[in-house]
């Protein structure tokens, strides 16, 4: 089974109601529904937290504790879809990031439940 590290928007995480936090995100990928292809493993889920700057640090911690390399890192939908939009990241940036540092691929969004 595959393995994934989802990352997602603390913000929204934190004040949203709904918070894709609670289910959603691990409902798809335990189906394999949404951004998920087939049923995967979370081997982490990692929470942004404004302005973002410890983002790669604390991706790069996550798998260093885990121990494991996931095969790809999901940035969430409320966090790579958002509208409005995070006003710190770019999330095409700031994806290129998390791939050239970890070699892992990005994956944009999870689910589409309502
Ligand atoms: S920096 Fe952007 S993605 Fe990260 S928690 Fe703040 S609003 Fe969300």
């Amino acid at each position: 089974m595959k393995k994934v590290l989802l990352v997602g928007c603390g913000h929204y995480m934190d004040s949203g109601y709904g918070c894709p936090g609670e289910w959603r995100c691990l409902k798809a990928a335990a189906l394999g529904e949404g951004k998920f292809d087939e049923s995967v493993s979370v081997i982490a889920f990692v929470k942004c937290e404004c302005p973002g700057r410890p983002l790669l640090s604390n991706i790069g911690m996550a798998i260093k504790l885990s121990g494991i390399k996931p095969d790809a890192i999901h940035l969430t939908s409320c966090m790579a879809g958002a509208k409005p939009g995070c006003p710190h990241l770019d999330m095409k940036e700031i994806s290129g990031m998390i791939t050239e540092k970890f070699g892992v691929p990005v994956v944009m969004g999870t689910h589409a439940y309502k």
